[in-house]
């Protein structure tokens, strides 16, 4: 009985302490436009490393009028791009949303699969196959989708990115558009028919006018090389560098590199990239509408151009400390179009990064930090042998990629052998190879529960429908990679600490250190907004970033 006397109390304190609120959200009051930056590859410590040379109006501005969550992670592995583009709008990790790399093993497909590849539908723009894209693989809404839900489809969702997973995972299921470039010999903007039939006219003009060709000059530093102190030498032997020039040091002529570089795809590994997504979503801005009424519109941008770079060029390059350099001013330029056409304070923005990055290994071991590269080779054919001389079949295994083993589950089956007894012969085996940190089976995951550490971060990124029968984490700053250039992947601070900065309409001014994580910006966006939580979400929303 006390129970049921209890019921009206706490109905009458809920519907006050709602009322009283003025963080529930009402359409007046709700930004007009929702940007997402997503800068790829980015670490925090490039918010601070390259501080002093930023200018006012780009990430200072955010910093200094918005809110800096300085220990933001992420909290899973393997930090990836289209595993960090979909749970930064999902608010989840690929145990729920299913994005389990950028590539995978499809079990029961039994092939590679990609993670927005969709040859059922046809490319918008282009002849070429690669706008083949869509978010089928998603399994989940993004809090974009849910703002769409929440408006009977009147808030628009417009995706922007060089890369295509970059522009279609954030957008989600319901976008009005996801736009991503075509290099090649084209050198344009296309879309898929997941989204539309053919290209907008706004699109369509931006491609005619072909503005990118002005991007294909010299790429020098933005500033006198000379101060650039928070970076390498320009000539060091971490840097891959461009086919057709013999070292990798400034400056480096593009229209002449154009053709051994993949032809427009060369400006994805420049500064200029940035410079060419600032272009186009500025031109969505007006050619799309929006942030124009009262219905919250969401435009998802992310910059690839400091992933490519960081892959080339290395975390310590004076390549990357450029790259920065005029990613700020594109910043600052996109905010002033920001202020511009939808005003003010009529629009929120967060910026933060789908992964960090390792510095290159081969240097970290010349300041004699541990650090190396994996022999995969190796490594399968000792594994080989070992399956042979416990199991009499090396056939057992299906597929080895993205550190996980696959097993062939039909011949354990057939064999008569039992599946758990088998992940555990294995886990007991990897775990004594060089530059093995650690090892699990999926049986593990599936039955145990982390809490803290890598383990934690691996149980969030381990889909028990997608991923393999064994998952192997590799000593820290040990990649498979070749010796030039940085890559990503693993659950250790390098990859999982990014920045994450809010700012704008709703939002308060201020930093803190208390931990945050990548999975608490949707529900955050969510809160704002007033609406629902993406289906899986499983982060908090910010409350102290919130006004
Ligand atoms: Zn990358």
């Amino acid at each position: 009985m006390l129970k049921y006397t209890a019921i009206p109390i706490l109905c009458l304190t809920l519907f006050w302490s709602c009322n009283q609120n003025p963080k529930v959200s009402s359409n007046e009051t709700n930004p007009k436009l929702v940007v997402g930056i997503v800068v790829d590859q980015m670490r925090y410590d490039y918010l601070t490393r390259f501080y002093n040379k930023y200018g006012e109006g780009g990430f200072k501005r955010m910093m200094r009028e918005g809110y800096n969550c300085k220990n933001n992670h992420f909290n899973y592995i393997p930090t990836k791009t289209g595993p960090g583009h979909a749970s930064i709008y999902t608010g989840t990790t690929p145990k729920y949303h299913g994005i389990i790399g950028n590539d995978w093993y499809d079990k029961i497909l039994k092939e590679t699969v990609y993670c927005v590849g969709d040859t059922s539908i046809r490319s918008v723009g282009t002849n070429a196959s690669s706008g083949q894209m869509s978010p089928h693989r998603l399994k989940t809404t993004t809090f974009a989708d849910e703002n769409r839900l929440f408006t009977q489809g009147k808030g628009k969702t417009i995706g922007i990115s060089l890369k295509d997973r970059g522009a279609v995972l954030p957008a989600g299921h319901t976008a009005n558009a996801a736009y991503w470039f075509h290099g090649g010999e084209e050198g344009i903007w296309i879309s898929s028919t997941h989204y539309m039939d053919e290209l907008p006219n706004w699109v369509k003009l931006f491609n005619a006018e072909h503005s990118v060709t002005k991007y294909l000059t010299e790429w020098n530093t933005f500033h006198d090389i000379s101060t650039y102190t928070e970076s390498g030498l320009d000539l060091n032997a971490y840097e891959r560098g461009f086919n057709g020039k013999d070292s990798a040091t400034f400056p480096y002529p593009l229209d002449k590199l154009k053709d051994a570089n993949g032809g427009f795809d060369i400006l994805k590994t420049t500064a200029y990239g940035n410079n060419l997504v600032t272009d186009f979503a500025l031109a969505a801005l007006t050619g799309e509408d929006l942030g124009q009424d009262a219905v919250t519109d969401i435009l998802a941008v992310s910059y690839s151009s400091t992933d490519y770079v960081g892959h080339n060029f290395g975390v310590n390059s004076k390549e990357i400390e450029d790259t920065y350099i005029r990613l700020d001013k594109d910043l600052e330029r996109l905010l002033k179009g920001l202020d511009d056409y939808v005003g003010k304070n009529n629009y929120t923005l967060f910026l933060t990064a789908d992964h960090a990055a390792v510095n290159v290994p081969a240097y970290l071991q010349s300041v004699k930090i541990p650090a190396g590269y994996l022999n995969h080779a190796q490594t399968r054919r000792r594994f080989e042998s070992f399956m042979e001389q416990t199991f009499n079949s090396a056939e057992l295994i299906e597929n080895i990629s993205n550190d996980q083993i696959f097993l062939n589950r039909r011949l354990v089956h057939t064999m008569g052998l039992k599946l758990e007894e088998v992940q555990e012969r294995i886990v007991n085996e990897l775990i004594n190879y060089p530059h093995v940190y650690q090892v699990y089976s999926a049986t593990t995951m599936s039955t145990s529960e982390f809490t803290i550490g890598i383990e934690a971060l691996l149980q969030k990124g381990f889909n028990q429908k997608r991923s393999g029968d064994i998952l192997i984490v590799p000593d820290p700053a040990f990649i498979s990679y070749p010796k030039t250039g940085s890559t990503h992947g693993s659950g250790f601070n390098y990859d999982t600490h990014v920045p994450l900065l809010f700012f704008g309409k709703g939002i308060m001014q201020g930093s803190t250190h208390i931990k945050t994580e990548i999975t608490d910006i949707a529900p955050t966006m969510s809160a704002l907004l007033g609406i629902s939580f993406p289906n899986a979400a499983i982060g908090q929303p910010l409350d102290f970033v919130l006004e």
